[in-house]
């Protein structure tokens, strides 16, 4: 409904969630909800999606697995998804197709409104909820006002919390506080700081760089972080050009980024001009005019998750999400920190996985209010681990989830807890990995008989969908093989869920670090080319034909009555075998 008569217009919307922030969290929780029926918006405040794994920073997304140091333990769900889409498409690992993946999977849910431009600034209360958000559209000069039921902030600084008074934190605990070995002894305010990378190429020829008279200026190695070994690759700019975390790290932004590039750009200029670096031939081909943050407000949850938490493996008995990533605990000096005699960061290891509680993705004292990302309800010291994008990516399906399943039944956010173990199933089955909880599969797939080409098909319905351990919990199938679930008698059957290989052992993340190994391409391993088979008679006849298929999660939709169905595996894209690790029915 638009208004006439004031000086700009005024748009209003009614949906049943409401997310703020569009970073990987936010994309997470707008797609889960969405996927499940409920009526969504998602207000953005930048033109790209992805915050800052958007074309606009370019950070890539770390998870539980670092690096595949942890073979198998990659976030799988939505993120997986997206994942596996971009390695079809973006074999150059441009983040502007990249964007344009994320904004595509949005705008192809039809009961999602995507307001992008559009800076969440104020809130309306009723009581103790939150009736609606107000966004200004910069674009288009529109206020866009959002009435919701359940409202999630992913937008990194939890922008709702001074505009609705939900508690919330900055800076670090007293160690006392949780009884966190790492935390400073005494409470402050003080932050990890923020970054602008840069991103250079090579050319066929010298590329000189005229230093600008007002960037800093580094004459010597050790005048950097990590002196010479630090600044050998020019492809992605270094985390440690970081700033802030001894300022406020909303209101300084602007004056930070100033620092910022001058800064960057003096690492660039000392790589060019100051010793033999080996970049003659390389030039600057980007640099980043919006800082990405690390840390600003944390919301305080039902629960706040601690170091300790963290350390003991997070098995709480409401685990939605789960890390894996070191407590990577930046020090606020940042930039200026090893010349103050500090390392940059010190990595506390993490156990890999540890779980997150539902309990913290939830506001304490706003009643319809979620969170997911860095604005979780964590110390600083568990923020340091939970802040990477993979985990932050679990947070958001979870709380995208978890606000469908209560606009569906009329409940808040915090009576979910007396479903959790909905939620969860729900979660497993969209293929979100919750570590120690076991999908529970349909009784048609557990009483059928199972009957493979090759080897014990058991695994199929084990309830886990990945190795864990040195258990592969996976049947292996070459091109030609069969899986079957007959029947005593003909069965209705709605709905064949595969959950196939996609490499879980391989690196996968997009990253400008090329000289990784990650993989630009679909996985060797995945199936390619697969048909169901439905029995009729004696005979199996093809119900559904998938011809170029790239994805780990397959839902087909069928409408059967049959006394058998079974999946044939028919090309992989180019390896002798390949993982299935779920075929179930519904
Ligand atoms: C230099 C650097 C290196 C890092 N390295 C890694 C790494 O290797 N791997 C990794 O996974 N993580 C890394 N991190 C950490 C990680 O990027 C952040 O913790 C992460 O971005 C958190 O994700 P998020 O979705 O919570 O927030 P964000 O990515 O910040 O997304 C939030 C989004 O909300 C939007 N928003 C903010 N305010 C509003 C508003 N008022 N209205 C509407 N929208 C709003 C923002 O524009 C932003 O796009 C790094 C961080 C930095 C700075």
């Amino acid at each position: 409904m638009t208004r006439k008569g004031k000086a700009f217009p005024e748009m209003e919307h009614e949906v049943d969630f409401c997310v703020v922030g569009g970073g990987m969290a936010g994309v997470c929780a707008a797609l889960a909800a969405a996927r499940h029926g409920a009526k969504v918006a998602l207000m953005h405040d930048r033109p790209v999606l992805g915050g800052n794994a958007s074309s606009e920073c370019r950070v890539h997304i770390s998870g539980a697995d670092i690096h595949n140091h942890h073979p198998h333990m990659r976030e799988t769900g939505i993120l997986e998804e997206l994942r596996l889409e971009n390695l079809r498409r973006n074999p150059q690992r441009s983040f502007s197709v990249w964007d344009l993946i994320l904004y595509e999977k949005l705008k192809a849910e039809p009961n999602l409104t995507l307001l992008l431009n559009c800076s969440c600034l104020d809130a309306a209360m009723e009581g103790g909820r939150i009736a609606s958000v107000t966004g200004w559209q910069l674009t288009t000069q529109t206020r866009h006002t959002v009435r919701a039921s359940v409202f999630a902030d992913c937008s990194g600084d939890a922008v709702l919390a001074p505009l609705t008074g939900a508690n919330f934190r900055v800076g670090h605990e007293a160690r006392a506080e949780f009884s966190e070995s790492i935390a400073p002894e005494t409470a402050d305010d003080r932050t990890m700081g923020m970054t602008c990378l840069f991103q250079a190429r090579q050319y066929d020829s010298p590329q000189p760089f005229e230093p600008p008279d007002w960037i800093r200026r580094f004459d010597s190695e050790d005048e950097l972080p990590y002196g010479a070994d630090g600044h050998r690759w020019w492809e992605m700019g270094y985390w440690w050009v970081e700033l802030g975390g001894e300022h406020d790290s909303i209101r300084d932004t602007e004056l930070l980024r100033d620092e910022l590039l001058k800064i960057a750009l003096g690492v660039w200029d000392h790589v060019k001009n100051r010793g033999d670096h080996g970049a003659d031939r390389w030039a600057l081909e980007w640099l980043q005019f919006l800082p990405a943050k690390r840390e600003s407000r944390r919301y305080v949850g039902e629960h706040v998750l601690t170091q300790n938490d963290i350390a003991s493996g997070g098995r709480f008995d409401d685990l939605v999400a789960y890390g894996g990533w070191t407590m990577d605990d930046h020090h606020p000096a940042g930039f200026r920190a090893a010349k103050l005699g500090y390392p940059a960061t010190i990595f506390h290891p993490a156990p890999v996985p540890y779980g997150i509680p539902y309990r913290s993705l939830c506001s304490k004292n706003v009643e319809n209010l979620m969170f997911a990302g860095r604005c979780a309800s964590c110390t600083h010291v568990a923020m340091s681990s939970t802040r990477v994008m993979g985990t932050g990516s679990v947070m958001g399906q979870a709380v995208g989830a978890a606000a469908a399943l209560a606009a569906r039944l009329g409940l808040s956010p915090a009576e979910i807890m007396g479903r959790i173990r909905e939620l969860q199933q729900t979660l497993l089955e969209d293929d979100c990995y919750l570590p120690w909880v076991v999908e529970e599969l349909s009784v048609l797939t557990k009483s059928a008989r199972l009957v493979t080409s090759r080897g014990s098909g058991e695994p199929l319905r084990d309830g886990i969908r990945r190795q864990v351990g040195s258990d592969p919990h996976a049947w292996v199938a070459r091109p030609g093989d069969h899986a079957a679930y007959l029947f005593d008698s003909p069965q209705r059957l709605r709905r064949v869920t595969l959950v196939l290989d996609s490499a879980m052992d391989k690196l996968i993340q997009m990253s400008y670090h090329q000289a990784d190994d990650a993989l630009t391409a679909p996985p060797a391993v995945t199936p390619r080319a697969f048909r169901i088979q439905s029995l009729s008679g004696n005979s199996w006849r093809d119900v559904s034909r998938v011809a170029d298929n790239y994805q780990r999660l397959v839902r087909l939709s069928v409408d059967l009555v049959t006394q058998g169905i079974r999946f044939v595996l028919d090309e992989t894209w180019g390896a002798p075998d390949s993982r299935v690790y779920a075929f179930y029915l519904a």
